[in-house]
């Protein structure tokens, strides 16, 4: 059985209409099929999160067996530089050893107390004394549990009730977030899931990007009754929307002029950019931080903070009631404290955006494709296909473009590079890509687009 991606690229209108069918691809997954044809059995579409399914590259998703450093290989023994990385959290890579013999020493002595350990307070202390833009946290044991957990603070605390977010920012799957524009600029939203009550799909706006019309209507519409503005500073979940600077300013502003609180969701961007994340990246101090991904060094950890006068509203401090079984898992603890250990040595962060600047400087030097276009932030970056210099919203996004992605990702597969399987999905450099890495993946692209063509 051999992985068969029979499409054909169309260029876009203004070039030259060239046809390319490329299949089969010869590349042995049977093992990957049998596994996939059982979890289906079992999962719905067989995953436990769906982008996982390679719905929107199409194929069939391959079964992770093994990883060291910046590798991965999946059940048939292929091999693959991975740059999707866990979606984010392995900034060292896979299996690293100072994460690894941290996580064995602590399972030695039992995996969970639901009572205090001392490993939460290096954690938070390890956080709290390297980011000056929190005063306080808590943990919890995922990103969608620390943005809910933020939306209920910044209620208790603001005394309000509805929440502005952006089209184009994930913040994990919890009702009040799962919300997207309806069709005015400022209309009231529609549920992007079902199962989401009309009754709190009311409670959220969500507006374009990068637009500050939108963000006073939508205050003005709903005076005196916004309780936040949340957004992903450095938005990574539908390609990589960077904002301007004076956006952010701007919302800043806004929400203190308002008496409204600005949650920057730096789950993916948090210990990514630079330890203190896009706060500190753009100096501008959120009223909640929410983090997630690297901050548990590949465990399910995710955390909120803010000022101490706000964490002050939480249970048991306060009247905002969040719990949770395994809440500062000590194994996880440990994880992370190994791993942002390693973040906080000099030049972690500027050797990885360096990395990850000559990735794209040599794809770019060895691709024929004149509208693809590579966009980075720090170790971040962005493969999209437009005839735009800059995308910042997600309307600028087309979404008939992601079939040169599709193209793109089963050659790249066959040729050694794993990426996430969805063009909306960014890539990310970590510790434990080499150069040799890098220059294997350039290579790689190389021969990948030259196919397209
Ligand atoms: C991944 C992510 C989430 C959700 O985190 P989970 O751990 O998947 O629940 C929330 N916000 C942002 C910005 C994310 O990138």
């Amino acid at each position: 059985m051999y992985l068969t991606s029979c499409l054909y690229v169309k260029m876009h209108a203004t070039y030259k209409t060239i046809i390319s069918y490329f299949c089969p691809i010869s590349m042995q997954i049977s093992n990957s099929e049998k596994l996939f044809e059982k979890a289906k059995q079992l999962f719905p579409g067989g995953v436990n999160s769906p982008v996982r399914a390679f719905k929107s590259v199409g194929g069939t998703p391959l079964f992770i067996k093994k990883g060291k450093g910046a590798h991965i290989w999946d059940a048939d023994g292929n091999e693959f530089v991975d740059f999707c990385c866990s979606w984010g959290p392995l900034i060292l890579g896979h299996a690293n050893a100072k994460v690894l013999s941290a996580v064995n020493e602590t399972m030695q002595n039992g995996t969970s107390f639901g009572a205090p350990t001392e490993l939460e307070n290096q954690l938070a202390e390890l956080i709290l004394q390297n980011n000056r833009f929190i005063q306080k946290i808590r943990f919890v044991s995922s990103g969608t549990e620390a943005v809910m957990s933020a939306i209920r603070l910044a209620r208790g605390f603001s005394k309000k009730n509805k929440i502005i977010k952006f089209e184009g920012c994930y913040h994990g799957h919890s009702d009040a977030l799962l919300v997207k524009a309806g069709s005015g600029l400022v209309t009231f939203g529609n549920s992007s899931s079902a199962g989401v009550p009309e009754s709190i799909v009311a409670e959220t706006i969500s507006i374009p990007l990068n637009n500050k019309e939108a963000v006073i209507q939508a205050f003005a519409q709903n005076k005196n009754n916004v309780a936040c503005v949340i957004i992903e500073p450095i938005p990574a979940n539908n390609g990589l929307l960077l904002q301007d600077q004076s956006f952010l300013e701007f919302l800043r502003d806004l929400c203190n002029k308002e008496g409204s609180l600005l949650i920057f969701d730096e789950v993916i961007s948090g210990f990514r950019v630079g330890f203190t994340g896009a706060a500190g990246l753009y100096n501008i101090q959120p009223d909640i931080c929410t983090y997630g991904k690297i901050i548990g060094g590949g465990f399910p950890v995710g955390a909120y903070g803010a000022s101490k006068e706000i964490m002050a509203c939480v249970s048991p401090e306060g009247a905002v009631y969040q719990a949770g079984t395994l809440s500062g898992n000590p194994v996880a603890m440990a994880a992370g404290i190994a791993q942002l250990s390693e973040c906080l040595k000099p030049d972690f962060y500027q050797t990885l955006a360096k990395k990850t600047t000559y990735l794209l400087d040599g794809i770019r030097a060895v691709n024929p494709l004149p509208f693809m276009k590579l966009f980075q932030m720090g170790s971040i970056f962005w493969i999209a296909f437009t005839e735009k210099d800059k995308i910042q919203s997600a309307e600028d996004i087309d979404a008939d473009s992601m079939k040169y992605y599709r193209g793109l990702y089963h050659r790249l597969l066959e040729n050694g590079v794993y990426l996430g399987p969805s063009g909306y999905e960014v890539g990310f450099v970590g510790e434990a890509h080499t150069y040799e890495d890098l220059d294997k993946t350039i290579q790689a692209f190389k021969i990948s687009l030259t196919s397209l063509v």
